[in-house]
């Protein structure tokens, strides 16, 4: 069967990464039942959305791959939001409430000390017409709520199992405010009743509105789509991860941590399912594979360091076709196929590959604390072609005439071949240098 579903994020802040695993989760679940993927935007909140955040959704979706089929801005269906409110009210099922939000308050106080829960009493559905207008006169505009129906809800999560909720345990949801404008949860059902959703997936967070919204799916005439609520991804510590909203935004990770997409995507497709976290150079093979069953019902944990190992393992199988467009737009136009391969096994990032680049071609000052032994090492450099083996040659050959082994014999050569007393690894790097300016940098001080 060809599912139909939707990523529905709010633009109310950057991609998050926690937003980020349900995106791909959908994506996969489309692109496996060879459906479709509908990008909705969720901006009921006009005070909160912003345009810049939606360009952001935008965006960082493009640079994962996550393509969508459709898209859809719940800003631009009022219309259609219209009808149905018209509706629900006309069968009564959404009711004027005068309440203000003091008053609210007060009433949960009151409940909660009497050791009731704090489920809406349902006062306004007994206002007389002169009551109305009495709080209209006043200046009160009403809010809206759903009459939830006293009885079970049941629906059997793809992700959660069996769940159940009791109607006349909630309280009546509020889906109109006092402006008039309409809330995500009334929204949402007409959304997904409009564009023929199939499967709602969506963090464990909805799980209660899931419960009113199949209430409201009924209302409207639909039968309910396929739920599956995802667990929320808790940091190392165990701790809310959308907490650290600002930190953990795809852009951040990609502009700031200078991580590939595919090291995000490969964590987040798999983190808390019954399949290995592995480094995958794109999302094909993930889509065979991907089933909901597999996930499973406890907050995985998202490990920063575990990203940074999917990142440099996915460095270290990119091929030079991949990356020599970004290597060109960061300056290093000159870097060649035989470089690259070379130096991708020691890098955690894309971005560190500067360091090489630069140790290889210079600017670089030769540090040479003892002049005699850098010209003696210069006289002993083989002849060229070099490999990854010439340093080793070129190193026991010094030693030998020198009889300075270890750090001694080490430490003097990488100072003066890199002017550092640190950094990547001599054996790849001294190819790269190449035997003329291995021969400058050795004689600086001759
Ligand atoms: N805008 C909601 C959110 O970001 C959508 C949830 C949903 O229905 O998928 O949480």
């Amino acid at each position: 069967m060809k599912a139909k579903v939707r990523f529905a994020p709010s633009p109310t802040g950057y991609l998050h990464a926690g937003n980020v695993r349900a995106a791909i989760v959908t994506w996969l679940f489309a692109r496996q039942t060879n459906g479709h993927f509908l990008l909705r935007i969720d901006d009921t909140d006009t005070e909160r959305c912003k345009p810049e955040y939606e360009e952001d959704i935008e965006s960082s979706l493009m640079w994962l791959g996550l393509s969508w089929d459709e898209k859809t801005r719940q800003r631009d269906r009022n219309a259609r939001y219209e009808e149905v409110i018209k509706k629900l009210k006309a069968d009564g099922r959404l009711y004027p409430c005068y309440e203000t939000p003091e008053e609210l308050a007060l009433k949960r106080k009151t409940q909660l000390a009497r050791g009731k829960p704090p489920i809406y009493d349902r006062t306004a559905l007994n206002l007389t017409a002169e009551q109305k207008d009495k709080y209209k006169a006043e200046g009160r505009q009403p809010h809206w709520r759903f009459k939830m129906d006293h009885e079970p809800i049941e629906w059997n999560d793809l992700v959660r199992g069996a769940v159940r909720f009791d109607g006349a345990a909630m309280s009546d949801p509020v889906l109109i405010r006092e402006d008039g404008r309409p809330l995500y949860h009334l929204c949402s059902v007409i959304d997904d009743v409009d564009y023929d959703i199939s499967h709602v997936i969506r963090g464990e967070d909805h799980v209660s509105n899931t419960a009113s919204h199949i209430q409201m799916f009924k209302a409207i005439g639909r039968t309910p789509p396929e739920f599956a609520h995802l667990p929320m991804i808790s940091d190392i510590e165990g701790g809310k991860l959308s907490k650290r909203l600002g930190s953990l935004s795809v852009k951040d990770l990609r502009e700031n941590e200078g991580l590939e997409p595919m090291a995000i995507i490969s964590l987040l497709a798999r983190l808390g399912s019954a399949d290995p976290i592995e480094p995958f150079l794109s999302l094909d093979p993930l889509i065979g594979n991907f089933h909901l069953s597999k996930f499973s019902k406890g907050a995985p944990k998202f490990d920063m360091e575990e990203l940074l190992r999917l990142n440099s393992r996915i460095l270290h199988q990119t091929p030079f076709e991949n990356v020599n467009v970004r290597l060109a737009r960061m300056g290093m136009q000159e870097l060649d196929e035989n470089f690259w391969l070379a130096v991708r096994p020691n890098l955690t990032k894309l971005e560190d590959i500067r360091e090489w680049w630069r140790v290889a071609n210079g600017p670089v000052e030769p540090v040479i604390e003892d002049p005699g032994f850098a010209t003696q090492a210069a006289g002993l450099l083989p002849p060229p072609p070099w490999n990854d083996q010439t340093w080793k040659g070129w190193t026991e050959a010094v030693k030998t005439a020198t009889g300075r082994k270890g750090k001694d014999l080490f430490m003097p050569l990488r100072k003066a071949l890199t002017g550092m007393d640190h950094g990547p690894e001599l054996a790849v790097l001294l190819p790269l240098i190449g035997r003329e300016k291995a021969l400058n940098r050795l004689k600086k001080a001759a």
